[in-house]
């Protein structure tokens, strides 16, 4: 796949900033070596080297991120803007050299120059402006968008401190500051010429103008600048280079402050420290509380500049206001961006001068909604005291929409006060509370959940009188991932088995994939599958080595959950399991019994402390199982600390059996099964998010199903569920239960894992009690189809084969075709 047909290697071919071939990067990056890092080659260290091929890479996106742009600005098209408050876009080398179709030659460079390409990729930093897969899916889509050629843009938040790096200390996860920045970021141009100011505080003032209109004038007490901060989004093999746009908070120059602050110096200066603030930090999501001020306004602030920034581009292309809607096409991912429905009204009404109906049009045709959660905890809402304190315009505005549209439900359903209080912007059942998932699809003409089962409970519960009310508005989009990054690049051994066995047209059109079949039972074939998965196995096993000084067998079932910690997805569940093998072992009870490497890696909110815990019980099963001389060979259990895009990349290649296994009706769609189904794992999970259709697609024969539905889990709850009956008819689970509680796995402190062990005998929300019994009797299954070498590999190819649906491409043409009405667009390379 790294052959690069345009590969030139006359020498003095192209020029040193945009020539793929050897000779003109070569030039490029002792040129950028010198005249952009500044150090001569003689004392330059790798991370020199690598900051001067980036900026050569950089070199080589520009030409062709300036003819997208400029195609952009004078042509009369659509434009997708994607908002995200993150964007998880993962290392960008490695990725760039793939899209430009020139890894090889870049090798050979670095070589010449006494360099190793890997260990040059291996420094670059995680940009960690995300929390897990909602962030990552952006970065997919951005990835899809750019090779489908979709003029779009990515908008979003230019966090200065990113997801925080994890540590395990004595079983415990500490949290280390993430400094992404500290070393300098070749991919990032700043545009201090592009951007805007975001108004907080202060009051409104109302008056009539000159021509009798009603008027209202935001005074807010401070004001923010918002500075673009770009990276450009290659497509593979194309020319497209879009645009992810993140806005970085800058403090206003004291000749602004004389404009905004009357007079008050001090007072200026520490307004000038909030708004320096406002960038700073990523909010880790399942926190409780904490910090929920500066969370608004951090969403405020990026959607307001980003609804700025494309009235300046329609200025820019000389077209009017009142065709906002035919230019952009507006996604909300989930409601953190959900402000951009009074946002862009107030841009509207406000500062165009345009009528509320017809503001109220475009609005709604600009916009769409992805939910991705029905977690009750997650839906976002704002206390209405904070809220008008921090934004007083937008307050009214959302008000004002409320009132017409409780009008217009009135006359619909007239008498019916139950439903339209039930469907009012202001939640009125204790504090007062603005449901910003109400907002969101109130102001949207499209409506999506991200996988079937998910859009379907979607439409019955969270917003059950919406669909009733707008039926036509909702719809699914189940989630991808980019075969890029997550095979191509990540996965290099599969990605040459592939293209030699069903050609390289895999990589822009996964369903090629299909082809595989015919080989699922070819022995010679089986071979090969196998040798590359061995392979990825032991350069898991050398990171695991080197990261935790573990030492893992290769050929051990590999047995991998790595996602967030949190409750639904059930991390308790497969520890629970691990420690019933592990007494099997011991007893030698277990028949047949299959090695098995158990790996988890996932982050836990700070403030989530029975996440905390769960980590804690997986580090003390892993210190007991590993030191016990009797399970040598036989069991291995690891926490692969700080899990991220980065070491995601060779932790999802190196997997046989992909955990999937949260609590039916709790994971919206999940984008790490898919990325183990791409690289050939197989599935044990249950009927939640996009599993159901990965197991649609696999065949049952190739899915390890177990767990209650979400309908049966809906009937436990309604009929009263009583964890500790589980316990009570299962001595098995009496016992791991025991042991927990007893200290085992705490060093023989028997109060650290009460809280977990309570919870789940009293209260067990997530019915981990309730499934274990299932779940054990299909990792039985598993071990046997695993004994069967020739019936795992071809359940393995078969994944791999059938996994075409789950490419972020299918996903974006979805997008384009049913939300956006936008079609592609090539750009020329004069
Ligand atoms: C894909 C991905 C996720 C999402 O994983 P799920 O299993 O879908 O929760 C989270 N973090 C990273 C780094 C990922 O690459």
């Amino acid at each position: 796949m790294t052959t690069n047909p345009t590969s030139d290697v006359t020498p003095s071919a192209g020029s040193a900033r945009t020539g793929l071939s050897v000779d003109a990067l070569r030039r490029g990056v002792l040129d950028n070596l010198i005249c952009l890092q500044a150090r001569p080659p003689s004392i330059a260290t790798p991370y020199d080297w690598y900051m001067a091929l980036s900026y050569s890479v950089r070199d080589r996106m520009l030409a062709r991120w300036a003819a997208t742009v400029q195609n952009y600005v004078v042509r009369d098209l659509r434009v997708a803007c994607y908002l995200s408050a993150e964007f998880l876009i993962g290392p960008q080398l490695g990725n760039n050299l793939v899209n430009l179709g020139i890894e090889d030659n870049a090798r050979a460079v670095m070589q010449s120059l006494g360099q190793d390409l890997d260990t040059l990729l291996a420094l670059e930093e995680e940009p960690g402006l995300g929390n897990g897969g909602l962030g990552r899916l952006a970065a997919c889509y951005l990835d899809s968008l750019a090779t489908l050629q979709i003029p779009s843009v990515g908008y979003g938040i230019r966090y200065e401190f990113g997801i925080f790096d994890q540590e395990i200390r004595d079983g415990c996860q500490v949290e280390v500051t993430d400094k992404w920045l500290q070393k300098g970021n070749p991919w990032e141009i700043v545009r201090p010429s592009v951007c805007y100011y975001a108004a907080f505080g202060g009051h409104t003032e109302k008056w009539t103008d000159e021509q009798g209109r009603f008027r209202v004038r935001w005074m807010p007490a401070r004001m923010v600048k918002g500075v673009a901060c770009d990276t450009p989004m290659l497509g593979f093999r194309v020319n497209t280079c879009n645009t992810l746009r993140l806005w970085k908070s800058e403090a206003i120059e004291s000749f602004d402050l004389q404009d905004f602050n009357a007079g008050d110096y001090y007072q200026a200066v520490q307004e000038k420290v909030i708004s320096e603030t406002l960038s700073k930090v990523l909010y880790p999501n399942d926190e409780p509380e904490a910090g929920k001020r500066l969370r608004l306004a951090q969403q405020y602030f990026f959607v307001s500049c980003s609804l700025q920034d494309m009235l300046r581009i329609l200025d820019l292309k000389g077209v009017h206001v009142s065709r906002f809607a035919d230019m952009f096409a507006v996604q909300l991912n989930d409601t953190h961006p959900s402000i951009a429905v009074a946002e862009l009204m107030r841009l509207l009404v406000d500062v165009r001068l345009l009528p509320w109906d017809e503001a109220w049009d475009i609005t709604c045709r600009t916009l769409a909604y992805t939910n991705h959660t029905l977690l009750p905890e997650a839906l976002e809402t704002w206390g209405l005291r904070l809220f008008g304190r921090l934004l007083p315009r937008p307050l009214e505005i959302i008000y004002e929409i409320n009132h017409r549209f409780l009008d217009d439900l009135r006359r619909k359903y007239p008498g019916d006060e139950a439903r339209v209080a039930r469907m009012s912007l202001i939640d009125e059942s204790g504090e007062k509370k603005i449901r910003m998932a109400y907002l969101s699809t109130i102001g949207s003409h499209a409506v999506n959940g991200v996988a079937a089962l998910h859009s379907t409970l979607l439409r019955q519960t969270v917003l059950h009188d919406f669909a009733e009310l707008w039926p036509e508005r909702f719809d699914n989009v189940t989630n991808g991932v980019t075969p890029r990054r997550f095979l191509l690049l990540s996965n290099p051994g599969l990605a040459r088995l592939l293209d030699t066995t069903v050609g390289d047209g895999w990589v822009t059109d996964l369903t090629q994939l299909r082809r595989l079949e015919a080989y699922a039972d070819h022995a010679a074939f089986h071979e090969q599958w196998r040798a590359v998965k061995h392979a990825n196995k032991q350069v898991l096993a050398e990171q695991i080595r080197h990261v935790t000084n573990i030492d893992v067998d290769p050929d051990a079932l590999f047995d991998i959950q790595v996602k967030r910690i949190h409750e639904y997805k059930r991390q308790h569940l497969n520890a629970l399991y691990i420690i019933t093998l592990y007494q099997r072992l011991r007893r030698n009870v277990e028949h047949g019994a299959v090695p098995r490497c158990f790996v988890f890696g996932g982050k836990a909110a700070p403030g989530y402390a029975m996440a905390k815990l769960m980590i804690r019980l997986i580090t003390g099963i892993a210190e007991v199982v590993n030191n016990d001389p009797a399970m040598h060979g036989r069991l291995k259990v690891v926490f692969f600390p700080d899990f991220n895009v980065k070491n995601a990349q060779f932790i999802y290649p190196a997997a046989d059996l992909s955990e999937q296994i949260s609590t039916a009706g709790k994971e919206a769609s999940g984008t790490g099964n898919m990325k183990f189904m791409m690289n050939g794992a197989i599935t044990i999970g249950t009927l939640d998010g996009a599993n159901v259709e990965i197991r649609e697609e696999a065949g049952d024969e190739n899915f390890f199903l177990f767990g209650l539905t979400a309908a049966q889990v809906e009937r436990v709850r309604r009929e009263g569920y009583r964890p500790a009956a589980h316990v009570e008819s299962n001595a098995e689970l009496r016992e791991v239960l025991d042991l927990i509680a007893g200290g085992q796995f705490s060093r023989g402190d028997h109060h650290v894992f009460r809280p977990l062990v309570d919870n789940l005998l009293h209260a067990d929300p997530f019915l981990v009690l309730a499934d274990y019994a299932d779940y054990v009797a299909c990792q039985e299954r598993v071990s046997a189809a695993w004994l069967d070498p020739a019936r795992w590999t071809r359940m393995s190819i078969l994944n791999t084969a059938r996994s075409g649906k789950f490419s972020s491409d299918r996903a974006i043409a979805e997008y384009c075709e049913r939300i956006w009405k936008i079609s592609p667009v090539k750009i020329a390379l004069e």
